[in-house]
This record gives C-alpha cells, sequence and structure tokens, in this order.
C-alpha cells in the first residue's frame, strides 16, 4: 500500500537530489541562482548565464545525461531593465533589419524581436545576437514581422505577460507532478473512449498507465443542442479531473477542442499541451463559440475567465520537439496536414516500452496550404486514427479538378452578374481557397472580382500569416522566395460589420466567404436570405453537411425554406444555383488513408479506428486486417481497450 505521505515526501526528495545532481556538473563560473522545474523543462537561473548560452555543449550532454529539457534564463537581478534593454538592441542591431516590434517576456527572461529581415538580427553565424545576449542578459527571439496583425495574438501575449506571476506558479505546480519519482511498478497502458469513438463529435480520450492519466482532445458535438450529445462522457468511472496529468489537443476545431475552458471552470488545474498555431486558433474559436451560443440562448459551457485560465496553463512546444508528460510518458508533435497546426501525437510509454500515435483528423494528401501528414516514427506499435471518411464509397475528387471546378463556378456566376456565397467553418478550408483564388487570379483564370472575407475568417487568416512556419512548404517558398503571400492579393477584402454586409448584398458582383459552414448560424445564414430567391447568385458548398442542418437541406435540393424575418415567417424561393465540391476536404478518404496506412514506417502491430460512423469505420478496418493481417479494432464510446 502506497502512501500519500510517502509519495509527497519521495518526489520532494527525488527534486533535490536531481537539482544537486545538476549543479555539481555545471562548470562554477555559470554562478547558478537557482534551478526550477517549470513545467516539463528543467530551469537553470544563472547570474552569469552567457558561459552556459554560449557553450551549448555542456548543457547539451547534461540534458543527454539526465534525459531532461534543460532550458538556461538569466536570474532576474542580473537583467537590464526594459528601457535600457529596448535602447541597447536598437543601437546593436543594424537599421536596415527594420525591427517593428520589442516584447518582453518577465517570466521566461525572453525578449522577442520582431523584424521585417530576421537575418540582419541574426547576423553572422549569430553574432549580432550573442551581442546583444551579453550586453542585456535577456535571451533574444527573433520573429519575422506578420504581414497581418492578428488582434488574437496580441491579446494571448498581453494575456501572458499581464498575468506572467499566476503563469509561473501554475508551471512549478506541474513541473512537481511531472518530475516525480515512479511509485508503482505496475505495467499497463489502457486507452477508454469518452466521445468520439464510432462518432463524429466531441472527440474525447483518457489515456492510463500506472503513473499516469492523460486526456487526448476534449471537443464538443457542434452540431447538437442537447447537452447528453454535447458534452463528452464525463460521468464514466474512469474520469476523475482530479487525476489527469495532461490534456493534450491534436488541433483547433471545436470538436476536439471546445471543451478544454470547461475543465478549467471544473477545478482542473494541469497542463494544456500544444503548439502555438493550435493554441491561437483554438482560443479564437473558443471565445466564438461561448459568444454565439449566448447570442442564440443556447447553453454556454464556460467564460472568458475559464478560456483565459486554460492560455495561461498552456504550454506550446514545436513539432519534433520531445516533452516529458509525466515519469512515464514522452509526447512527440508531428504535422498532420489537416489544419494549421494539428498534429498527430506520438507517445513513448514507460521507456519505450509501448508507442502510440493518434492521427485524430488527419490528411494523407498534401493541400495547397498544408504538407501532408507525417508517417515516419522512432517506434510504433499502435496507431489511432480517424476514419470519417472511410467508408468503401468515400472517394474523394481529385484536387485539381475541385479547382478547376470552383474557378468555373465563379466565373460565369459573375459573368452573368451574379454573386457567389461559400459557407465555410473559419479555418482551414476558406485559407485554402484563398491560395487557391490569389493563384488563379495571379494567372489570369479568374475574373476580376472582390473576395469578401467576413467576421471570423479574417482573423483565422492574419493568425495563418503570423505562423508562417506551419504553413506547406510550396507556400513558405512562395512567401519568402518569392516574395508572393496570397493571403495579401488584392481580391481580398474584410468585412467587419453590418453597413459593409449591406453593401456587399446590394452592391456589384462578388465571392463571399462566411461562416458557418453548414448554415447554422453566422453571417452565412443571413447572407443566404439575402442572395438565394436571385437566380443569377452561386450558393457553394466545400464542406460536409451534417443531418439537420439548413445547409444539408438546401444541398439536397429543397426550394422552399421556411424563414423568419423581422419577427415574420415568409417563405424563401431557392432559385440560385446549388454547388457541392468535395475536394477541398483536410480528411483523407478512403484511398487516402490505406495510403498514409501503408507509407507508415515503422509499421504498427495494432490498429484502432475512431472518429468516423461506425458501418464506415468497420468496412475499413476490414480492408485494413485483410491486406495488412494486424488487428484492427473499432471501440464504441465507453469502451476500453488494453495495450499490453
Ligand atoms: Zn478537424
Amino acid at each position: 500500500m502506497v502512501r500519500e505521505k510517502d509519495i509527497r515526501f519521495s518526489r520532494e526528495l527525488a527534486i533535490d537530489q536531481l537539482k544537486a545532481d545538476l549543479i555539481s556538473q555545471l562548470p562554477p563560473d555559470a554562478q547558478v541562482s537557482t534551478v526550477l522545474f517549470e513545467g516539463p523543462f528543467v530551469v537553470i537561473y544563472s547570474l552569469n548565464p552567457t558561459v552556459l548560452m554560449e557553450n551549448g555543449d555542456i548543457v547539451k550532454s547534461l540534458a543527454r545525461s539526465l534525459r531532461k529539457r534543460i532550458v538556461i534564463r538569466s536570474d532576474v537581478t542580473v537583467r537590464r531593465s526594459k528601457e535600457e534593454a529596448r535602447a541597447r538592441i536598437m543601437e546593436i542591431v543594424p537599421e536596415n533589419a527594420e525591427i517593428t516590434g520589442i516584447i518582453f517576456d518577465d517570466e521566461l527572461g525572453d525578449v522577442i524581436i520582431e523584424a521585417k529581415k530576421p537575418g540582419a538580427v541574426i547576423g553572422r553565424s549569430g553574432a549580432t545576437l550573442r551581442e546583444i545576449t551579453r550586453d542585456i542578459s535577456w535571451r533574444p527571439k527573433v520573429v519575422r514581422s506578420p504581414p497581418i496583425q492578428s488582434e488574437l495574438i496580441n491579446s494571448i501575449r498581453r494575456t501572458l505577460t499581464s498575468e506572467s506571476e499566476t503563469r509561473r506558479n501554475a508551471l512549478l505546480n506541474i513541473g512537481k507532478r511531472i518530475h516525480r519519482p515512479k511509485v508503482i511498478e505496475d505495467e499497463f497502458i489502457r486507452l477508454t473512449g469518452l466521445g468520439g469513438f464510432s462518432e463524429v463529435g466531441r472527440s474525447c480520450m483518457l489515456l492510463e498507465t500506472a503513473e499516469t492519466k492523460i486526456l487526448v482532445d476534449c471537443g464538443t458535438n457542434v452540431g447538437s443542442r442537447e447537452p447528453d450529445q454535447m458534452f463528452p462522457f464525463f460521468n464514466a468511472s474512469e474520469f476523475d479531473l482530479t487525476e489527469i496529468d495532461a490534456v493534450l489537443v491534436t488541433h483547433a476545431h471545436l470538436d476536439h477542442c471546445g471543451l478544454i475552458p470547461f475543465l478549467y471552470k471544473w477545478g482542473y488545474r494541469g497542463p494544456v499541451y500544444s503548439n502555438d498555431a493550435t493554441l491561437s486558433l483554438m482560443t479564437l474559436l473558443q471565445k466564438d463559440y461561448i459568444e454565439v451560443a449566448a447570442r442564440e440562448n443556447r447553453l454556454v459551457p464556460y467564460s472568458q475567465r475559464d478560456i483565459k485560465k486554460m492560455i495561461l496553463h498552456t504550454i506550446t512546444r514545436r513539432y519534433g520537439e520531445v516533452t516529458d508528460l509525466s515519469n512515464d510518458i514522452r509526447l512527440t508533435m508531428t504535422p498532420a496536414g489537416h489544419i494549421l497546426g494539428s498534429s498527430i501525437m506520438h507517445l513513448h510509454i514507460g521507456d519505450g516500452r509501448y508507442n502510440l500515435a493518434i492521427a485524430n483528423d488527419f490528411k494523407g494528401k498534401r493541400s495547397r496550404l498544408l504538407d501532408r501528414a507525417n508517417t515516419k516514427f522512432p517506434r510504433l506499435e499502435c496507431i489511432i486514427m480517424e476514419s470519417t471518411y472511410g467508408g468503401p464509397r468515400d472517394i474523394m475528387p481529385r484536387r485539381n479538378d475541385a479547382e478547376i471546378q470552383l474557378i468555373k463556378i465563379i466565373n460565369q456566376t459573375v459573368r452573368r452578374g451574379g454573386k457567389v456565397l461559400i459557407p465555410s467553418l473559419a479555418v482551414g478550408r476558406p485559407q485554402e481557397l484563398m491560395v487557391v483564388l490569389a493563384n488563379y487570379f495571379r494567372k489570369h483564370k479568374l475574373v476580376e472580382v472582390p473576395v469578401y472575407l467576413d467576421g471570423l475568417i479574417a482573423e483565422a487568416t492574419a493568425i495563418h500569416s503570423c505562423h508562417p512556419e506551419y504553413l506547406s512548404s510550396y507556400l513558405q517558398d512562395q512567401i519568402f522566395n518569392e516574395g508572393q503571400n496570397p493571403f495579401l492579393s488584392e481580391i481580398f477584402h474584410n468585412v467587419d460589420n453590418q453597413s459593409e454586409r449591406q453593401a456587399i448584398i446590394y452592391g456589384k458582383p462578388a465571392v463571399i466567404m462566411a461562416t458557418s459552414g453548414m448554415l447554422t448560424g453566422g453571417n452565412s445564414v443571413e447572407y443566404f436570405r439575402d442572395m438565394a430567391e436571385d437566380s443569377r447568385n452561386s450558393i457553394v458548398f466545400v464542406s460536409y453537411q451534417a443531418e439537420g442542418t439548413l445547409g444539408r437541406r438546401i444541398a439536397s435540393g429543397v426550394k422552399e425554406i421556411r424563414s423568419i424575418e423581422d419577427g415574420r415567417m415568409k417563405m424563401l424561393q431557392v432559385k440560385m444555383d446549388i454547388h457541392q465540391i468535395d475536394g477541398f476536404s483536410g480528411h483523407s478518404d478512403r484511398g487516402e488513408i490505406m495510403n498514409f496506412f501503408r507509407e507508415l514506417s515503422p509499421k504498427p502491430e495494432r490498429v484502432v479506428l475512431i472518429h468516423g460512423k461506425r458501418k464506415k469505420s468497420q468496412s475499413l478496418g476490414q480492408a485494413l486486417s485483410k491486406r495488412y493481417h494486424i488487428k484492427v479494432e473499432v471501440p464504441q464510446n465507453l469502451e476500453t481497450i488494453r495495450f499490453n
């Protein structure tokens, strides 16, 4: 029987021992003042940090021997004041770098230098950066000035700066839990579906070992208004919020991250792991989610305050970085090709005893916006993957054909004096279409027509332009080498308010992209009402239309729609052209999933299919097990699978 008191005691002891080991291996002139465990990082505060910062080998070998992530920071007492540091940076960096912003992160001791030409801030082999570090004792980080400013990213930065004390305390608490010694020697790994198993929506799964419990995704069922359908099965007996060590977010769609702030409202104070692109996008979508719910008198599951708590507890890591989630699980995120920042989560459990990857929404082929999902892993015993389009008849049209079809519809509609409405989710599809439209326009294959981005889509696009490192290599090449940023094309215009919306509706031919994608609310419905009865107009659906939504009814050809305007019922005659183009999906179709599996290296011995209608997943499962002679399972919600 292990007692809580003993665990706590051995935790403190192990941490003290680790600190002592660490300090004894560092050169004395580094003058270490403190060693702290901040989240997954071991942070060494030094009075003379340049010794360690300039000699990366010392830190590298230390990290290897301790098997921990080590970060060097200057002690607060040796950092120059922010005013002085700012002035010194401006003096040291040559003017041609065109610095556009200098942001201090007190908590990390970092200074972020935003410049139009980052290379000039770095200097030859990093010489300028080293000079800055030595001079101001803040650690400089250089980023390219985003071509479009994102209000949301700025507000996340403000939150992190103004609440740095709260964040630091949160990280210290998380750190204690991560770096605890192992107490239980039992070895088991089990996975329970709390949502999104044999269904699409409210994705949430619980992964347990003897030492650790983590949640992967915590989404809502966007289409549903009934609480028992909206939420994952939080009442499952395995689920106890106080025992959760970490929450991982695969990507920012609400069916994967919509209820994470709800966990904080409910008392969770552990970490969320994602990358900075996902953090920005999910914050944007969660804020919108509760605003729309409040406006439409629906259940509002959490407040802005809870979103803020989530931000303060989020630890962002980049693709490929290895992170300790606990004393027996290591996480590495790799690209999933689905939306900006989307990740396949690779978990290395019990010193490599078992390795599993979770591909909860992925794209097997590259799109214009993103490179395709990663298929190479150091080790892999099991893959857990989505199967939304795993049915035998799920064959998506070729990308190129979809592009040509879209351009043809727009050209025809505009030439007859009409407008094109494209209802869409805010994130993913619209930015993909923007790249397509900008390219065809540049090649004179698209008529000259303004493309309006309504509401959230504009902000989501700004977030894309602030995180170019997550975009496809094709797009990065276009942006950085050819100076052609499609998001900055002259054809795009943002729509911010009602009077602009009215002007567009009564104005000249145009293309309008607006949320929501299934016409379940938002501005797309408003545009639809005003455009439906004009036969010159077109509507183009580019995403899945769920059962019971207005989008589904229109796409299936219903010509009379009941509409309420100014409190009066009115019958709307749908005379506009209706089109559905499937080729822009961010998901993989049956062939892509099979191909993804074929290319997986190493080949896993076990497959778990989730995130799909049961029949489709089962059909895919049969195909996979027949071809590869492997174990394929299609569990339902509340079922548990044991891995070893
Ligand atoms: Zn998704």
